[in-house]
């Protein structure tokens, strides 16, 4: 296969060269490569395909299941230009690591258009996890996310339980990952809104308060300094709790920034709106003041990661229920991360082409343990590259994507630009508006342990 015409963007910048591709690997990197049968990428850019950290595809959380399993949630990955997906594999009760992990190989394994790795979902520790955590790393799953939040769901975990978790982590190579949101400040709130009967989506904002968030970063960085064990967080959403992150890193501990699109290209007057319905997720979307202070921190290189937190329900899903109490919160976005931080990231000037690569695929990639196979446009490297073209305008639309979920809480923006092609290790996986090829195509990847010294 050979790419030629386009502009190569990686995270050092621009390049006008062509890409040969030979047995799934990019073979050379150059201006005037000859052969025949070349896929033409005159006006395009040729970005390393996104490495997606967040998603959660098949999710079933005991009360109701996403409209996306693997199949279809990869193949809105592909659309998307996405060519690896992180998904989370849950440790439902009764479950040890390796059973929660083998659960969703079984679920994803030849069924998914792009390839994928996962992250543990760590609900509780039974005896011998340490162990078994040693042993989960060594198969390639150096990750792992515990909530802060939902007491009362599978999903919490107590701060005993994180901070024993984080004595292990980092001598075990496992990077703790976290959904950060005090729960009894949530809780609280809660409870005050609905004893002023102000349960409609109107409130779901006000519901979980941004102090929320930045209080359980905090209580993060704290376990973080006292093990010496590094930490993620997932979807930030207020500009205080990248603040707090950043403070850490300047002291030397590994923490990890990752934001999401629809903190950057959405505000909290959608929640105000007759479709408030299809802005449910957590944490919500925040007021343009935070807004603009979480792109400035995207534009300074504070947050490192960007993720989609792709949670596939469809409208149909979400029921009849008025009451934000109600709703299992989650929105579709792995297929439309690239045109939205495309149109309001290098296009309005908040950060560069080089700067788009690195967030979506690069940095990902090297926090993850899968740089230099994934993220790069180098000879060696697997050729995962995603057409870009700039030229391609107009709103988003519903009909336009690939998602089972049906609908996108960003139809409606007008986009500049928009996914042509999507290569995954030499084969074309996605073109002009179609998904190609089997959902047998796509693997499952094992990722090196986590390693600070990646993160430069
Ligand atoms: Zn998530």
């Amino acid at each position: 296969m050979l790419i030629r015409g386009g502009t190569v963007v990686t995270e050092g910048g621009e390049l006008e060269a062509d890409i040969l591709v030979e047995a799934g690997r990019i073979a050379e990197v150059r201006p005037g490569i000859a052969g025949d049968g070349a896929i033409d990428a005159t006006g395009l850019y040729v970005l390393p395909g996104l490495v997606d950290p967040h998603t959660h595809f098949a999710l079933d959380t005991g009360t109701g299941r996403t409209a996306d399993d693997f199949t279809t949630g990869s193949a809105s990955a592909a659309a998307g230009g996405v060519t690896t997906y992180i998904n989370f594999a849950i440790q439902h009760q009764g479950q040890g690591f390796e059973q929660a992990l083998a659960a969703v190989r079984e679920e994803a394994d030849g069924r998914t258009h792009v390839d994928y790795s996962l992250h543990l979902n760590i609900t509780h520790l039974d005896p011998g996890w340490e162990a078994e955590l040693e042993r989960v790393v060594d198969r390639g799953v150096s990750s792992a996310k515990v909530y802060t939040t939902y007491k009362g769901t599978v999903f919490y975990v107590d701060d005993f339980t994180v901070h024993r978790l984080m004595e292990r982590s980092g001598p075990a190579g496992l990077l703790v990952q976290m959904h950060a949101e005090n729960d009894d400040l949530i809780e609280g709130r809660r409870r005050e809104l609905a004893a002023a009967g102000l349960t409609s989506f109107a409130y779901h904002a006000a519901a979980r308060p941004a102090v929320a968030e930045s209080e359980a970063v905090s209580r993060g960085l704290f376990f973080s300094r006292v093990t010496g064990s590094p930490i993620y967080f997932v979807h930030l959403s207020n500009p205080l709790s990248v603040d707090l992150v950043s403070e850490a890193r300047a002291r030397g501990l590994a923490a990890v920034a990752e934001t999401c699109p629809h903190f950057l290209c959405l505000d909290d007057s959608v929640y105000g709106g007759r479709d408030a319905i299809r802005y449910l997720m957590t944490p919500p979307i925040r007021d343009e003041e935070m807004q603009a202070g979480i792109w400035a921190r995207v534009s300074r290189g504070e947050i490192q990661t960007v993720g989609s937190d792709h949670c596939g329900y469809s409208l149909d899903q979400r029921g009849s229920s008025v009451d934000f109490r109600e709703v299992s919160p989650g929105i579709p976005g792995v297929e439309t991360t690239l045109p939205l931080l495309y149109t309001f990231g290098v296009d309005a000037n908040r950060i560069t082409l080089g700067d788009l690569a690195r967030l979506t695929s690069t940095a990902p990639a090297r926090v993850f343990g899968l740089y230099p196979r994934k993220g790069r446009i180098a000879p060696g490297a697997d050729a995962d590259l995603v057409l870009f073209d700039p030229a391609a305008r107009g709103p988003l639309t519903d009909s336009e994507l690939h998602t089972a979920a049906g609908f996108s809480p960003f139809s409606g923006l007008e986009l500049r630009g928009r996914v042509r092609t999507t290569i995954s290790r030499g084969e074309v996986v996605y073109d002009r508006g179609r998904v190609l090829g089997l959902p047998s195509h796509g693997r499952f990847l094992d990722r090196l342990p986590f390693d600070a010294a990646r993160l430069g």
